[in-house]
């Protein structure tokens, strides 16, 4: 299988209510290999809910202890971040995840890049808190935008022979 951010496919995950449709996973999403999984959701935030930002840094300092994730109000949503993360770890390992698709920029879901927590749409270079810690598992990761029809296909037939 292959982990997805819920979003990418259509569902009505974002803390806004809303989905961000990537057309490509979109497209195939019927083929039995996709995993949806929002790891806000899992840990247990609601839609909607503020927009949150990691504080300054990405998800590796947030697993170091060096930050924060605080919502556009100023609290506190660290633990949901992280419980959210080890839900998709744990689902990873139950379902033999062999590839990871991820939205970019979320302060969950960026791969190469997140917000920077000045809630200014300024992104920086780093992971969100569930990339990080898949990352750190040891999975591949791929961002919507480092996307080709071509990649897709080849990530699903590697799923297939998995
Ligand atoms: S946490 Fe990830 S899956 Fe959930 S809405 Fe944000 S980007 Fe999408």
């Amino acid at each position: 299988m292959i982990l997805v951010s819920s979003c990418l496919l259509g569902n009505p995950a974002r803390f806004d209510g809303k989905s961000r449709p990537c057309p490509l996973l979109v497209k195939y999403k019927n083929c039995g290999h996709f995993l949806p999984i929002c790891p806000e959701c899992a840990g247990q935030l609601p839609i909607p809910r503020p927009p949150a930002e990691i504080q300054h840094d990405s998800g590796a300092a947030v697993w170091q202890g060096q930050c924060r994730v605080k919502d556009s109000s100023g609290l506190d949503v660290t633990e949901n971040f992280c419980r959210g993360a080890l839900v998709c770890a744990s689902l990873s390992k139950k379902y033999k995840i062999t590839a990871v698709i991820l939205k970019e920029r979320s302060p969950s879901c960026g791969v190469h890049a997140v917000y920077d927590g000045s809630f200014s749409k300024t992104a920086l270079p780093g992971q969100g808190v569930a990339a990080a810690y898949l990352a750190h598992m040891g999975y591949k990761l791929y961002s919507e935008e480092d996307l080709t029809e071509g990649l897709l296909l080849k990530l699903l037939a590697e799923d297939t022979e998995s």
